[in-house]
């Protein structure tokens, strides 16, 4: 047994290889150059040109962009019309900025606890949930595996409520052979650089209601009831402020890189696929570890690998593990940290102990690198470490 890096052993690689990465070629620098040498470097025509182009990969109807896929929750939740004295039940763990949003328009996040098999929001633990003041249910596709989409949106059918996904994780995900993006009331993205495709920052609204998305276009502008370029036609200085909307516009600079990103996203969702099943391959078996798994009908797009510790079978914490493998030079990170747990809802008066499947998975989740741009050679060396530091830990 070689000796762990963590004890003075020599680390399996030199350079620490992060647990994410942007992919950005020369296609993507030329297209940038090209906005910044021209007219527009903001609101110009990429912007419609990226929309139209992320509204057909994921057939919804309408696709408004915005600067961050947090902007594009905040106005989700605006434009669904919920606001205080409302209750938006959201997955125990997500990033912040899943409930985040819910707070930003004065409403309160209910947190349901995860189906243990897939990380994502429990169905049978929305219905537990439920209150007269339930207005919508906001929902993450978890490292990229779609949520129960239909038994959530029987739900809100039955009992009248809106449903936001959540989709940072999940752009190229299909759920029943169904692209996501039109699979519920509204959809969120995000462009942030540890995404499917980046922006540097952006993010984007998808939505098949004509209404929805007028009011996401007046809330990312200020609240401006016409645009520049129709009151540049109608060649009047006019414009009225119809509601308190922010600036949360994405430049033409960000958009013409998303433009450039997508058309090599499928590319790049094969290769994180492909990656997965080398990882599943070379994995399975290890009795120390739990790999995640795709429900029937479900095709991930494989935003994270996150697997999960056996600790009966081992020796050392989570933490343990999880220094071990830095010191060997893996970039290993944990998604995420229970919600309600962060000072600001506790807080609020969110307690611990609710959510008990959420809690207990936690405490056993790592995520192992993942991104298109890893070699072979990288996905070779996860796996060697990882089987180093469980193979120096098992009990
Ligand atoms: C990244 C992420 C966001 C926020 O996106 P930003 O573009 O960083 O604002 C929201 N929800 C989830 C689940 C995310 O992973």
């Amino acid at each position: 047994m070689t000796k762990l890096a963590i004890d003075g052993g020599t680390p399996v690689r030199s350079a620490m290889l992060p647990y994410a990465r942007q992919c950005i070629d020369d296609d993507d620098l030329h297209a940038v150059e090209a906005v910044l040498k021209s007219n527009w470097l903001t609101t110009g025509p990429k912007v419609a040109e990226f929309e139209g182009a992320v509204a057909r990969y994921t057939g919804a109807a309408e696709a408004v962009a915005v600067n961050t896929g947090t902007a594009a929750l905040h106005a989700a939740m605006w434009a669904a019309r919920i606001g205080p004295g409302d209750e938006v039940i959201v997955p125990a763990i997500s990033f912040v900025a899943s409930a985040n949003c819910v707070l930003y328009v004065g409403a309160t996040p209910v947190f349901a606890d995860l189906s243990p098999d897939t990380l994502n929001i429990d169905p049978e633990d929305v219905l537990r949930k439920l209150t007269p003041r339930t207005k919508a249910i906001l929902v993450v596709d978890f490292a990229g595996h779609p949520c129960d989409h239909d038994a959530l949106r029987a739900i809100a059918d039955k009992h009248g409520l809106i449903v936001i996904e959540d989709a940072a994780h999940s752009l190229g995900t299909t759920y029943k052979g169904k692209q996501v993006g039109a699979l519920q009331d509204i959809t969120t993205l995000s462009f942030h650089p540890v995404k499917q495709l980046t922006t540097g920052e952006g993010g984007m609204v998808l939505t098949n209601d004509a209404g929805i998305a007028k009011r996401v276009r007046s809330f990312r502008h200020h609240g401006i009831d016409v645009d520049l370029h129709a009151r540049n036609k109608a060649n009047s200085w006019e414009y009225d402020i119809v509601d308190l909307g922010f600036n949360y516009r994405l430049p033409d600079i960000n958009c013409a890189l998303g433009v450039s990103q997508l058309a090599k996203s499928d590319r790049w969702l094969e290769r994180r696929r492909a990656i997965a099943g080398r990882y599943q391959e070379a994995l399975r078996g290890v009795p120390m570890l739990q790999l995640p798994e795709q429900r029937a009908d479900c095709i991930s797009a494989w935003h994270l690998y996150v697997v999960r510790l056996n600790l009966d079978t081992i020796t050392a914490s989570r933490s343990q593990v999880f220094a071990a493998l830095r010191a060997e030079n893996i970039g290993v990170n944990v998604h995420y940290i229970p919600i309600p747990w962060m000072t600001h809802y506790a807080n609020l008066g969110y307690k611990r102990g609710q959510q008990p499947v959420a809690e207990r998975e936690y405490e056993r989740v790592i995520s192992l690198p993942m991104y298109p741009s890893m070699t072979d050679q990288d996905v070779a060396d996860v796996v060697t470490a990882v089987l180093k530091v469980l193979g120096a830990y098992s009990s």
